[in-house]
C-alpha cells in the first residue's frame, strides 16, 4: 500500500482564519480523500504556527497574554476541521505539542553536526510580518513586497544556516523531478532564485527580541530558533522525528509520496530553505510541492483583520451558506494558476446554479420518477438507450478524468469531470422526456424504453454520489442515501441541497 503524506502549511495565529486559508485546507482534504478512496494509506496533517514573533506583537497590541491570545486564535483554526468537513488525521500546535520541541532540537543538532550552522553578526532589513530579512533589491519602493510595510533595520548576532552549500543539490533535485514543483511557473521561479545565488540565512534571534517566546537554541539559551526553521520542522516533528521514529519512518523516510500544499508567498521557504535543511540533516526531501495563488475578496487583498474580516471567516461562511457551497466555490472557481476573487454573491450563484438546480434537482427528479413510474424499484439498465451515449461516456470517464486532474493539482478540471455527469444527465432528461415515455407506455407502447432511460439516470446519480465524495463528502453521502434502495425501493425524494438565494 502506497503511503501518502499530505500537509497544509501551518498559519500564524495572529488573527482568526480567513477564506484564503480555507482554499488550501479544502484542496489538501480533496487529495487526502481521493487517495484514501484509491486505497492508499494516507496521513493528512495540518496545524498552527504558534511560535511566530508576529503572534507576540499581535497579542501585545490586543493587550492580552501571549499564551491566552495564541490559544484562543488557534482554537478557531482547529474548529475549521468540522466547519469545512476536513478529514485531518493530525493537527500540530507548535507551542504545545510535546512532539515538536524535541524534534526541532534534534533537527538543529543534525544541521550543526553537518557543519551547517555558525554564529555571525548581521545587519539587515527585516519584515516582522514575513519574519524574514530582505535585501534592498527585493523590496518594492523600499517596502516589503508581501506586506507593503517599511522593514526595520536590525543589527544583531545570529546563528546562520549554510544555504550556499546546497545550490547544486537543490537544482539537481528540482530539475530531475525528484522534488516536483507545480505549477511549472513556480518551479521556474525557484530555479531562477537558486541561479541568482543562495546566501546563508539567519536561523536564530536574540531571545530578548523574541519576547522569550519560541524554542531556545540548543546550547545557546540567549538565542531562540528562527520561527521558520521551527515551523518547517513541523512536517517531520508531527511524525515523531525526535520522539517516536516509527511514524516518521513510515510516512517520511520511506518510498511513499510526501506532498506539501502552500501559498505562493511562502514558496521560497518550502522549496529552497526546507529542502536544504533536510539535505543537511540527512533526511529525504518532499516528493511534491503544489503552490496555489491567492484569493482576493471583492477585488481587495484579504487580510485576517480589518473591515469585513469576520464575514470572511470560513466557519461563518459555512454556517451561513453550508459547507458544500463553500467547498464547491473554492474547488470550482479558483484556477490552478492565477488569483481568484471571492464574493458571497459568487458563492451563492455557483451553489444555486450547480448544486441546487443542477445536481440537486437531477437527483430529486430521477428518484421521484423512479418512485412514480417504477414504484421505487431501479429498473435493469440494459444497453444504453439512444441519445444516452454522451451521458454514458461522462459516467465512464469521470473516474479517470478526476484522477488525471488531481495528479496535476487541477481542482477545477477534476470537479468539471464530475459536473459533466450532472450536466449530461439533465440534458438527457430534457431530450428524452421520460414523462412522455411513461405516457406512451400507459398507451401500451415500448415499456423497455423507459426502463433503459431510468436505469441510465439512476446510474448517473449513483456515479455522482461516488465521484463527489472527495470534493463534497457531506453532499455525496446524501446523494448516495437517495440512490440506495432499502427493501428494494428507493427512499422518498428529499432535497439534497437547499437554495441559498431567495427565488
Ligand atoms: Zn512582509
Amino acid at each position: 500500500m502506497t503511503a501518502t503524506y499530505i500537509t497544509t502549511t501551518i498559519p500564524y495565529v495572529n488573527a482568526r482564519p480567513h477564506v484564503g486559508y480555507a482554499l488550501e485546507l479544502v484542496q489538501a482534504d480533496v487529495l487526502a480523500r481521493y487517495r484514501r478512496g484509491q486505497g492508499d494509506a494516507v496521513r493528512f496533517q495540518s496545524g498552527t504556527d504558534d511560535n511566530s514573533l508576529k503572534n507576540v506583537l499581535a497579542a501585545q497590541a490586543a493587550g492580552v497574554e501571549v499564551r491566552e491570545f495564541v490559544d484562543r486564535n488557534a482554537q478557531a483554526f482547529v474548529a475549521l476541521g468540522d466547519a469545512l468537513s476536513l478529514s485531518v488525521d493530525d493537527f500540530i500546535r507548535t507551542s504545545l505539542d510535546p512532539r515538536h520541541r524535541p524534534g526541532v532540537e534534534r533537527f538543529w543538532r543534525a544541521c550543526a553536526a553537518a557543519g551547517d550552522l555558525y554564529r555571525q553578526r548581521y545587519e539587515g532589513l527585516y519584515c516582522t510580518g514575513c519574519e524574514q530579512f530582505y535585501t534592498p533589491a527585493e523590496l518594492r519602493d523600499g517596502r516589503c513586497p508581501e506586506h507593503e510595510t517599511l522593514p526595520q533595520r536590525v543589527s544583531e548576532e545570529n546563528w546562520f544556516f549554510r544555504l550556499s552549500r546546497y545550490a547544486e543539490p537543490l537544482r539537481e533535485a528540482i530539475t530531475t523531478g525528484r522534488l516536483h514543483i507545480e505549477p511549472a511557473g513556480r518551479r521556474n521561479e525557484v530555479l531562477a532564485f537558486i541561479d541568482g545565488g543562495l546566501a546563508d540565512f539567519s536561523v536564530s534571534r536574540p531571545a530578548e527580541r523574541a519576547g522569550g517566546w519560541g524554542i531556545p537554541v540548543p546550547g545557546d539559551p540567549g538565542q531562540v530558533i528562527y520561527v521558520w526553521f521551527d515551523a518547517l520542522c513541523n512536517y517531520v516533528t508531527a511524525l515523531g522525528y525526535g520522539s517516536d521514529d516509527a511514524a516518521f519512518r513510515r510516512w517520511w523516510a520511506s518510498e511513499g509520496d510526501r506532498v506539501h500544499l502552500l501559498g505562493k508567498g511562502v514558496l521560497r521557504f518550502h522549496a529552497v530553505y526546507w529542502p536544504a535543511m533536510l539535505l543537511s540533516s540527512g533526511q529525504p526531501l518532499p516528493t511534491r510541492i503544489f503552490v496555489h495563488d491567492y484569493l482576493t475578496a471583492g477585488g481587495r487583498k484579504i487580510s485576517k483583520s480589518g473591515a469585513g474580516a469576520a464575514a470572511l471567516e470560513p466557519a461563518a461562511l459555512a454556517a451561513d451558506y453550508g459547507t458544500d457551497a463553500v467547498r464547491w466555490w473554492l474547488l470550482r472557481e479558483v484556477p490552478r494558476v492565477g488569483d481568484a476573487d471571492f464574493t458571497v454573491g459568487r458563492l451563492v450563484a455557483r451553489a444555486d446554479d450547480e448544486l441546487a438546480n443542477g445536481l440537486g434537482n437531477l437527483v430529486n427528479r430521477v428518484v421521484a420518477m423512479i418512485g412514480k413510474y417504477r414504484d421505487g424499484r431501479i429498473p435493469d439498465p440494459g444497453p444504453v438507450p439512444p441519445g444516452g451515449e454522451d451521458l454514458d461516456a461522462a459516467i465512464r470517464q469521470a473516474g479517470e478524468r478526476v484522477g488525471a486532474a488531481l495528479d496535476g493539482f487541477d481542482f477545477r478540471q477534476a470537479t468539471a469531470a464530475v459536473w459533466a455527469i450532472a450536466d449530461e444527465a439533465n440534458r438527457f432528461v430534457n431530450r428524452v422526456r421520460p414523462w412522455d415515455l411513461a405516457k406512451a407506455e400507459r398507451a401500451g407502447q415500448a415499456p423497455a424504453r423507459l426502463d433503459a432511460v431510468l436505469g441510465l439516470l439512476a446510474r448517473a446519480c449513483s456515479a455522482l454520489g461516488r465521484e463527489l465524495l472527495p470534493f463534497l463528502p457531506d453532499a455525496a453521502a446524501r446523494i448516495a442515501r437517495q440512490c440506495t434502495p432499502r427493501d428494494m425501493r428507493l427512499p422518498v425524494p428529499s432535497p439534497v441541497f437547499r437554495r441559498l438565494a431567495p427565488a
